[in-house]
């Protein structure tokens, strides 16, 4: 089959690279492997975004991780394996972390709680002001511009759609014809059909990445999740000393500039959890939009015949991409309810029939 595929982000791109040994697929995208993609953290962690209520979204993470290794292996990529360390500063923190160490528990996730001290033996970069946590091994964690490069395709159209409709993608001036089309545009994939226009929306993180000076402390070599008065902030080890320091998160539409207000709070919170990064130098602010859905979760199947969606991954869309990808081939193969819970058809049946 002819295939499109609009967006190049690491959706759009793990779509277009699982179609392409056994369709003709084209990328349409005017600056690919960039988008959310490529600001992203590079967490691979549905344990630790776990939260009571969002549990097909722990479930369809958990099964996305599975298939990381295999994914990985195909790349050539690395992944970090050293796991997450989950870390509270106060009370109401740790009270947070015994929700989710409870709410794991009952879906048979058990995770290691441990007390301040504890913590520190496991990871010494973790400062004083933590007092207590949780071990979670099975996370895992990945260089995403590194990814982004591995995934690199190259029947790429270098340009915008403007529309998109059954057997035809519409760019500046000319049309791209094709059996079918898969929007993975990320969050402004709501502009190119009519019924992804309430149901995807931008959502602002902004993020950074420091580097270890000489005589500085080392950074930590887990990916260390902190709640520090109820925020959250992460920090995740990168080859050759990096720390990428992430993340906020806004409702504030297209708006993509880094603020002030955010790069003062996340070093001051990553502060409170790993005090050494004070000495590091702030190599790169960066801002990017996720592609929220309402109720959290992906949108990937058919919006008509001959029209696909792939996107609404919110805050998870390098740990989704194999699932997704996979899932994207198995449809376009026949399989209509390769991922149940990620159907479209739940958010904008509504939109479509009004
Ligand atoms: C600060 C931050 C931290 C994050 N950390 C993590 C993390 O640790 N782990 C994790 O799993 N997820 C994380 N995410 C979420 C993850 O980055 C996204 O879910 C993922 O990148 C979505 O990929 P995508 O391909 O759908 O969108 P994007 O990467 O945004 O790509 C969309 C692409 O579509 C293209 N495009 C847009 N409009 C058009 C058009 N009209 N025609 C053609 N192309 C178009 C864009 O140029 C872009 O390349 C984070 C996100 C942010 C912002």
């Amino acid at each position: 089959m002819k295939v499109v595929v609009v967006g190049g982000g690491v959706i759009g791109l793990s779509v277009a690279w699982r179609l392409a040994p056994a369709h003709d697929v084209t990328l349409v995208d005017p600056a690919p492997a960039r988008g959310a993609s490529w600001v992203a953290g590079g967490m691979l962690a549905p344990v630790t975004e776990a939260w009571p209520g969002e549990e097909d979204l722990l479930d369809l993470g958990t099964e996305s991780l599975d298939r990381w290794p295999a994914f990985a292996a195909e790349l050539g990529l690395e992944l970090y394996t050293k796991g997450t360390i989950a870390a509270a500063v106060d009370g109401a923190d740790a009270g947070q972390l015994d929700v989710l160490a409870e709410f794991l528990a009952a879906r048979g996730r058990a995770v290691d709680r441990l007390g301040g001290r504890e913590l520190r033996r496991v990871e010494p970069a973790i400062g004083p002001g933590v007092r207590s946590g949780l071990l979670v091994p099975g996370d895992l964690a990945l260089d995403n511009r590194e990814l982004l490069r591995r995934l690199d395709f190259p029947g790429v159209v270098r340009a915008s759609a403007r529309a998109v409709r059954p057997g035809a993608v519409e760019l500046d001036g000319s049309t791209l014809g094709c059996d079918v089309v898969v929007i993975a545009a990320g969050a402004w994939s709501g502009a190119l059909h009519p019924a992804l226009a309430s149901a995807v929306r931008p959502v602002k993180g902004e993020i950074l990445r420091l580097r270890r000076r000489p005589n500085a402390l080392p950074p930590p070599v887990h990916t260390v999740r902190g709640l520090v008065e109820s925020r959250p902030v992460y920090l995740v080890p990168r080859a050759g000393d990096e720390l990428v320091v992430g993340a906020t998160q806004y409702e504030a539409g297209f708006d993509d500039e880094v603020t002030v207000g955010g790069v003062r709070d996340l070093l001051m919170y990553a502060e409170r959890v790993v005090p050494g990064i004070a000495e590091y130098g702030l190599t790169e602010c960066a801002a990017g939009l996720r592609a929220g859905s309402r109720d959290n979760l992906p949108l990937v199947g058919w919006l008509e015949p001959g029209v696909l969606v792939a996107t609404g991954h919110h805050r998870n869309g390098l740990l989704l991409a194999p699932i997704t990808a996979d899932a994207v081939r198995a449809i376009v193969a026949g399989d209509p309810s390769s991922i149940p819970a990620a159907d479209p058809a739940r958010l904008t049946r509504r939109t479509t029939s009004s």
